[in-house]
């Protein structure tokens, strides 16, 4: 997955362009920056590739969270529906929004189930918070069509899914706003860097400004624009957006050779029927970032991701006792421990995260491997891997 295994004579061609110029902020300096834009050009790209009418780059994929929120007018004691699956930002952005996670559960693709967000849907809800795991899709036309019926705002967290598609459609097109990450394990990264998109000009108005502490970025001097509303600084350096740019130009490389290897995993697999892949929605818009896969139970699965570990296997992932992407670990989110007070902390009444029960998502993330498919791996490097697995499948 991660695009830095790419890094070449691209990127540091793009970065040289911009300290050539000595300009290293993307706004104005305009006769001194020599008609570089990187992170303009960067926007407009992504735009065209996601096939949506407005992006603006940020700081971060958590920053590009946090503005989306705040375009989406999601604020102090709004209740916004989440996953228990996800990286922490997720959780972390709605709470300094000042609004109220409200989780529900995942199903076999991983991701927020539709089945289950029927029930937790209510009138206090202002909007989900669906999150593209490992790549894939969550079962997204569903999603959709529920926010629509319940006339809630849908936020799509594809951080981990750029380049994955719907029947054709990007992620992180589907919702009212999609984010995405370029931190430095994720597909195309920058070193620090993320995005928010739309179809809405308004809500991209908003972002925008929100990013740069309110500024309407209109007339040619910063000092004298004008301040609509307050907001914040996640803007993003004209340094990582010219990685970032070059990177872009990769993607479809990427998700050749990424799609490539899992489809080799894939026919591996067949030969353990007691071992079963994720569940896709559409197959074929996978990124293919990772291989998930389903053992019979808990205990085989601890027992398989022990093995591929002592095989040197790499690269394999259990979530179910990860400390940063799934709920069990999060003692220090349920428990609120911020160095300071949240808002939430003055809501009454407030879900009870200390006792909160996800069984179903507990069922299916206690069976879930999950192994990093790499960019530099060579046709051999795959080989070998899939001999080793193989040899550690066999037991289950
Ligand atoms: C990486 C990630 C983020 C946060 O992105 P950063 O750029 O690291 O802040 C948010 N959500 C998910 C699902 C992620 O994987």
């Amino acid at each position: 997955m991660p695009g830095f295994e790419r890094f070449d004579d691209a990127e540091r061609k793009e970065v040289q362009e911009v300290l050539e110029t000595g300009v290293l902020f993307r706004y104005g300096f305009d006769a001194a920056r020599k008609g570089r834009w990187k992170a303009l050009e960067f926007e407009k790209a992504l735009s065209a590739r996601l096939g949506v009418q407005y992006c603006h780059l940020c700081s971060s994929g958590t920053a590009a969270l946090s503005i989306a929120l705040a375009a989406c007018g999601i604020g102090a004691g709004d209740e916004v529906i989440v996953p228990p699956f996800t990286f922490v930002a997720t959780i972390e952005a709605v709470l300094l929004a000042g609004a109220i996670p409200v989780f529900t559960e995942i199903d076999e693709t991983l991701c927020m189930d539709p089945d289950a967000l029927k029930h937790v849907l209510s009138p206090r809800t202002k909007a989900v918070l669906v999150v593209h795991m490992c790549g894939a899709m969550a079962r997204i036309d569903e999603i959709a069509a529920l926010c629509r019926e319940h006339e809630v705002i849908l936020i799509e967290d594809a951080c981990q899914a750029m380049g994955a598609t719907f029947h054709g459609k990007a992620l992180g097109t589907f919702g009212h706003m999609g984010c995405f990450s370029f931190d430095p394990v994720k597909t195309l990264t920058c070193g620090e860097g993320g995005a928010v998109v739309c179809d809405d000009e308004n809500r991209y108005l908003t972002a925008a400004r929100y990013a740069d502490h309110g500024h309407d970025h209109r007339g040619g001097d910063r000092g004298l624009e004008g301040h609509p509303i307050m907001g914040t600084n996640f803007r993003i350096s004209e340094l990582n957006a010219a990685v970032g740019l070059a990177q872009l130009r990769k993607l479809d490389a990427f998700l050749k050779t990424q799609r490539a290897h899992k489809g080799k995993l894939m026919d591996m697999l067949r030969a353990f029927p007691k071992i079963t892949p994720r569940r896709i929605p559409d197959e074929a818009g996978d990124s293919a970032t990772f291989f998930s896969f389903f053992l019979p139970d808990e205990t085989s699965a601890r027992t398989t991701a022990a093995a591929l570990s002592r095989k040197g296997v790499d690269s394999c992932f259990y979530w179910y006792d990860n400390n940063w992407h799934y709920h069990r670990q999060w003692d220090h989110l349920k428990g609120l421990r911020s160095p300071a007070r949240l808002p939430i902390m003055l809501s009454a009444p407030r879900p009870d995260y200390q006792g909160l029960r996800l069984p179903q998502s507990d069922r299916i993330m206690g069976r879930t491997i999950s192994m990093l498919i790499k960019l530099s791996w060579s046709d051999d490097d795959l080989k070998k891997r899939m001999d080793l697995m193989a040899e550690v499948f066999s037991q289950v």
